[in-house]
């Protein structure tokens, strides 16, 4: 099939480019973000491949639609940002790759909490600069450390299962028990209690309604004085706003970020020529216990792999008229 690959980076030509040696579509790679703007490149490919800052609102499927695109093959394990039910409505395919390497997030997530509480990356930073001083370093023992672990899907069962490994108290929100975070010594709590009890807090669950800004001013009010907030999920689970407050009071005594609520406008570019229009962002980036990484969490070799393969796999299923086991319909959650 005739595939439009957007935001294409180099390595998505490497990676999609070797794994369809063993699917030969005809693959395009194009640069910009899918948008109304960028969406008219896509009339004559019958597959629309896109991650998880292209546009696929009502209007960008319209174009999509009209032109050959029947197929939108997600390289994301995330959907939030495709509207389903137009999608639907259109007669357009959604397809997504549910688990790739949850490892990969999962180990991102830790990095985030251990450079964050022992400051690697000042560390770093001033080893280089030949300042071996060690005030301001300070961190505390992960041991006996109550963390909470909100969502846990295959990302947050293996971060339950790492944090276990450290010797943390694990505390787990849900709205589905997980046996195997039980059975890792999590314990089920309300996410009221969750909050209130622990010293880090990690979100893993999905963007979806019920969701969207779930930490807020009323749930940071509930979270234990200079907690340690952590989210690789998506950015708009949390109220940016209201975090930058809790900063400013030190209600919120570490920060670490791998998504960003405006990430689309940033993330995945080189601005470093340029200045960041961004207030809020930047804002974020002035305190001393913020720690952003810009949507990397995913980003292995092995993660990569598996990425490329089942997108395309996705591709030669639906050209197959095969049975589309990982396609996504607006029935099953709602999208925002
Ligand atoms: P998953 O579907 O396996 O797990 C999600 C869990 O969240 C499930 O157990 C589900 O029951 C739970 N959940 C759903 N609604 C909830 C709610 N209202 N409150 C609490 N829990 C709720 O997904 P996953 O593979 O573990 O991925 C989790 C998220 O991580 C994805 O949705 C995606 O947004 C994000 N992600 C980020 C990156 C990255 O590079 N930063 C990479 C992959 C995935």
């Amino acid at each position: 099939m005739k595939v439009a690959v957007f935001s294409a980076k180099p390595y998505d030509r490497q990676y999609l480019s070797g794994a369809n040696q063993r699917h030969a579509h005809e693959l395009t790679f194009l640069e910009p973000r899918l948008s109304v703007e960028s969406a008219p490149l896509a009339h004559p490919y019958q597959t629309v491949c896109a991650f998880v800052n292209d546009v696929l609102d009502a209007p960008v499927l319209r174009i999509l639609a009209a032109g050959a695109t029947r197929l939108i093959a997600l390289r994301s394990a995330g959907f939030n940002h495709v509207d389903l039910a137009a999608a639907d409505s259109l007669g357009l395919v959604v397809c997504r790759v549910p688990a790739y390497s949850p490892a990969a997030v999962a180990e991102h997530t830790v990095g985030l909490i251990l450079s964050l509480n022992r400051r690697l990356h000042k560390a770093f930073a001033r080893v280089r600069d030949g300042n071996f001083s060690l005030d301001g370093l300070l961190g505390f023992d992960l041991a006996d450390r109550t963390a909470g672990v909100v969502g846990t899907g295959q990302i947050g069962q293996r971060v339950v299962r790492i944090l276990r490994g450290f010797d943390c108290q694990v505390l787990a929100y849900d709205v589905v028990r997980n046996a195997e975070c039980e059975a890792a010594g999590a314990r089920y709590v309300a996410l009221d209690e969750l909050l209130a009890r622990s010293d880090i807090v990690t979100l893993h669950c999905p963007l979806v309604s019920e969701t969207h800004h779930l930490i807020n001013g009323e749930s940071l009010r509930r979270m234990k004085p200079g907690v340690m907030l952590i989210n690789t999920s998506r950015g708009a689970l949390v109220d940016t706003a209201s975090v930058i407050r809790a900063l400013k009071q030190g209600k919120i005594g570490y920060l670490g970020l791998d998504v960003y609520e405006e990430e689309a406008e940033l993330f995945f570019e080189d601005h470093s020529a340029h200045v960041i229009q961004d207030d809020v962002f930047t804002r974020l980036l002035t305190f001393p216990n913020v720690l952003i990484t810009a949507h990397q969490a995913f980003f292995t070799r092995e993660a990569l792999e598996r990425i490329a393969e089942t997108t395309l796999g996705n591709v030669t299923a639906f050209e197959r008229g095969e049975k589309l086991v990982n396609e996504v319909r607006a029935s099953g959650r709602r999208a925002i």
